[in-house]
């Protein structure tokens, strides 16, 4: 036992405009609530210096502790180390920059002590200080999410969220490389509520998820949760049958009645068109296949290069790769 009540995961990728503000505006909160916590903030490989950052905040603030990861490996990798190396009876998952606010840590805890919940989630009531863009195509992800998976998928509850002790050992035991948490959680099936929220505006800095991560995201959602895109296969290869029926009856009419037409620009166009079918539905099944392999393959999502609360750390800033591309 280490006496740890509350953990909080902050994943960051260079984040180092809003440390500042992030420190300034959660250390408070936290302090307040009068339990003892730590702050695991996760450095997904940075390529700024938010990790020297907040090296520095920890000599004043010994709570705020240190994960690097050596490469950037997503935002749902940086969660899941923070998950695996978290310590707390309960664990709250929050993005660095501030558009989900620290103050509803507590009502997100009171929750789930005084109900007896295991997963609270934050939903963002509001979330007008978002783009037009963002907010349909978080509108367009949730309802597809749905369609996909069925209706127990919080609409709008992102990754704000907090956790028992029981739920972080369930996921930590899953072999899965990065889940996606948000669809994760609720599969599970623990007893959750949730706390509203209005999402603010990022405090500072640019966003980390362009459309790629967005697409990637959304693609994994599906991917994982759902067979549903290789039944895509069998539809367009029905369709096509029925097509074929058609043109078959159409064409011996056209042959008995001794009026064949000259059928290049025809002939051309469906065999084009088939091939083109055929290889969206091998990719289709590839991406499957890949995913099987990653699993059977077995390898870390993340690899930690420093742990401040480690017996020896090591220099902080570890010679890194350059800022590679995220996966996701
Ligand atoms: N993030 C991360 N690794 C990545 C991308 C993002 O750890 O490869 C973190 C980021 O620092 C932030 C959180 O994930 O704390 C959410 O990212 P962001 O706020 O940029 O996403 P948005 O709110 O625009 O969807
Ligand atoms: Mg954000």
């Amino acid at each position: 036992m280490t006496g740890v009540v509350l953990s909080v995961v902050v994943p960051m990728f260079n984040e180092e405009a809003v440390v500042p503000a992030l420190v300034a505006r959660l250390r408070p909160v936290l302090d307040g609530l009068a339990v003892a916590y730590e702050v695991v903030a996760v450095d997904d490989g940075s390529g700024d210096r938010t990790a020297a950052l907040l090296f520095e905040q920890g000599r004043t603030w010994p709570e705020l502790r240190l994960l690097r990861l050596r490469r950037n490996s997503g935002h749902q990798a940086a969660l899941t180390a923070g998950l695996h190396r978290a310590r707390g009876d309960w664990v709250v998952s929050i993005d660095a920059d501030l558009q989900d606010p620290p103050e509803a840590i507590a009502p997100m805890l009171a929750a789930a002590r005084e109900r007896g919940l295991d997963v609270v989630y934050g939903v963002r009531s509001d979330r007008s200080s978002d783009s037009l863009f963002k907010r349909s195509t978080a509108g367009a992800y949730y309802r597809l999410m749905r369609r996909l998976i069925g209706g127990d998928v919080p609409a709008q509850a992102g990754d704000f969220r907090l956790l028992s002790r029981e739920v972080v050992e369930v996921l930590k035991v899953l072999p899965e490389r990065t889940p996606v948490y948000r669809l994760l959680v609720p599969s599970l099936g623990f007893a959750s509520g949730s706390v509203s929220y209005v999402r603010e505006k990022r405090a500072a800095g640019e966003t980390k998820y362009p459309l790629r991560k967005m697409a990637g995201l959304a693609w994994d959602s599906a991917a994982d949760f759902s067979a549903a895109p290789l039944r895509l296969a069998t539809w367009l290869g029905a369709l096509a049958f029925l097509a074929c029926l058609g043109l078959m009856v159409f064409g011996l009419v056209v042959w008995a009645n001794g009026t064949v037409i000259p059928g290049w620009t025809s002939l051309f166009l469906a065999v084009l068109l088939l091939a083109a079918v055929q290889l969206i539905c091998l990719g289709l099944l590839g991406e499957y296949v890949a995913r099987i392999y990653r699993t059977v393959q077995n390898r870390p999502a993340f690899h930690i290069g420093f742990d401040s609360l480690a017996p020896d750390p090591g220099p902080v800033d570890i010679p890194r790769q350059r800022p590679a591309a995220a996966a996701r």
